[in-house]
């Protein structure tokens, strides 16, 4: 009998922070996908709904495609909007019984108004409405702050290991394989999900310590037992009492096996934390070194915006990186892109070969930098509309609204500026704008890591920028009202007792 499974979801990473910049996140903010909108948005591509379709066929199941909503990272979600979500997404899983199982699309740093765990608490109400004979499986994001009643709730979670996401496709698609065996009670999984009290900044998995904790993982789910080691980083841009670092560990029946492989891994995280600790410039010091390593070796070399980053719930149209690249006169440089739908309609308003004079980024907050006056030449207008290339989103249809490549007058900076929020992941944004990176002394954009499955195969090098913002590499500014205890390395005092 084939296997009969409701897909659906809710994908959120929420930057409790951001709700003084955007307020909180209300449905209308989500793109929502329904039924056979779902494949069409998903199938082909290196997404976890992509990976689950085809782990779908690959075990000749049948799916039941219910409901799928996400939006960009962004400040709290209110409660009538999760309200609504999770009603849609309960009565179509209602509608599609009997089935077998679950799978969702789920982040894991997802907060509601009055709930700190979106889903906790969506697993909850799924499991009362399924049974406990229904299997539920989820990937999710490193950056997800697990809880324990997600592992209670949940059958299998499987977080993706690399930062940039670049494996989400395997993750969906390993969830939905191990079904079967969940099904049929082959495979009994436990969950130990051990939290250390750490705030990491963003640390890519290409290399460095957090490389270093995935081969331990790696090396530990080489016991028959292991099912699933993930070292989960965490969203430190949310303060609820569960955020920081979580080790979550799966075995075939074995509790006291999944504890101690958990232990094993958070003492190896917490001993080595401070090789996690950011070493930041600030736009003009990075700008310069750019500039001066450009010089020496010739281009491209990237600089990523990071405390702007809106694939962290940041605004995307800060001006401290743009103000400095700007200062320091490079001959030939771009920024893509600024989130500005004004500037945007304003240039397509005045068309291509125009010049205008425009307040350029800064208008959600002052923490992000004051607005810039600029007279620009506009060179090209587009739709915003392409795929991205890159291998974590690779064949995903995007949209960044109406672009604008704008020159700026008397200097060597091209700009482009985009109508919808975004962190850059690939060149593609740019080849749409007419711009091709390979010929540029200095490329910037907005991202605090994704950006590196892009770039860094082209890339002379790639400097960090770091300033004031809502995703800034210093997540010790931020205040923790909600903390369950001292929180490394904000607080000296904090320890792990494991
Ligand atoms: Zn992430």
């Amino acid at each position: 009998m084939a296997l009969r499974i409701a897909l659906g979801g809710i994908a959120h990473e929420t930057n409790t922070y951001a709700l003084a910049c955007f307020g909180p996140t209300e449905l209308e903010d989500f793109t929502v996908s329904r039924g056979d909108e779902i494949d069409e948005r998903s199938r082909g591509t290196r997404t976890f709904i992509g990976g689950m379709l085809d782990g779908a066929d690959a075990i000749g199941a049948t799916v039941i495609l219910t409901t799928y909503a996400i939006t960009q990272p962004s400040g709290t979600i209110s409660r009538r909007a999760f309200d609504a979500l999770r009603d849609e997404l309960l009565g179509g899983i209602r509608a599609a019984l009997p089935i077998d199982a679950v799978a969702l699309d789920l982040h894991g740093a997802g907060v509601v108004e009055g709930i700190d765990d979106l889903e906790g608490e969506l697993a909850t109400n799924i499991r009362a409405l399924v049974g406990d004979d229904v299997k539920i499986v989820a990937p999710l994001d490193l950056h997800g702050n697990i809880t324990e009643r997600m592992a209670e709730n949940i059958d299998l979670m499987l977080g993706v290991h690399y930062y940039p996401h670049t494996d989400m496709y395997e993750r969906g698609l390993e969830a939905i394989e191990a079904l079967p065996r969940l099904v049929s009670g082959e495979l009994r999984p436990v969950t130990h999900v051990e939290h250390v009290p750490m705030l990491l900044p963003a640390s890519s998995t290409g290399a460095g310590p957090a490389l270093a904790v995935n081969e331990l993982c790696w090396e530990l789910e080489r016991h028959p037992q292991v099912v699933d080691c993930t070292f989960f980083h965490g969203f430190p841009f949310t303060d609820t009492p569960e955020t920081g670092v979580h080790v979550v560990v799966t075995t075939d029946g074995d509790r006291a096996l999944a504890e101690q492989t958990a232990k094993t891994v958070a003492r190896h995280v917490w001993e080595h934390r401070e090789e996690f600790r950011p070493e930041t410039e600030s736009p003009e010091i990075a700008i310069r070194r750019a500039v001066a390593i450009a010089a020496e070796r010739g281009g491209p070399v990237v600089v990523n915006d990071t405390a702007d980053n809106s694939g962290g719930g940041a605004p995307g149209d800060g001006t401290h990186v743009l103000r400095a690249l700007l200062e320091a006169h490079p001959a030939k440089a771009v920024f893509g892109f600024v989130y500005d739908p004004e500037v945007a309609a304003a240039s397509h308003r005045a068309g291509v070969g125009a010049t205008i004079d425009v307040h350029l980024g800064g208008k959600h907050d002052a923490l992000h930098g004051e607005p810039l006056a600029l007279r620009v030449y506009v060179k090209t207008l587009t739709d915003g509309r392409f795929s991205y290339t890159t291998p974590m989103f690779g064949g995903m249809a995007t949209s960044y609204g109406p672009m604008a490549r704008l020159q700026v007058q008397g200097s060597g900076v091209e700009i482009l500026v985009g109508s919808e929020r975004s962190q850059t992941f690939d060149t593609e944004v740019f080849l749409l704008n007419g711009v091709d990176v390979r010929r540029y002394d200095i490329v910037a954009l907005k991202s605090s890591n994704h950006f590196r499955a892009g770039f860094a195969d082209l890339a002379t090098e790639i400097v960090t920028a770091d300033s004031p913002g809502l995703t800034t590499q210093r997540t010790e500014v931020f205040d923790r009202l909600r903390a369950a205890g001292p929180l490394w390395p904000k607080d000296p005092d904090a320890a792990y007792a494991g």
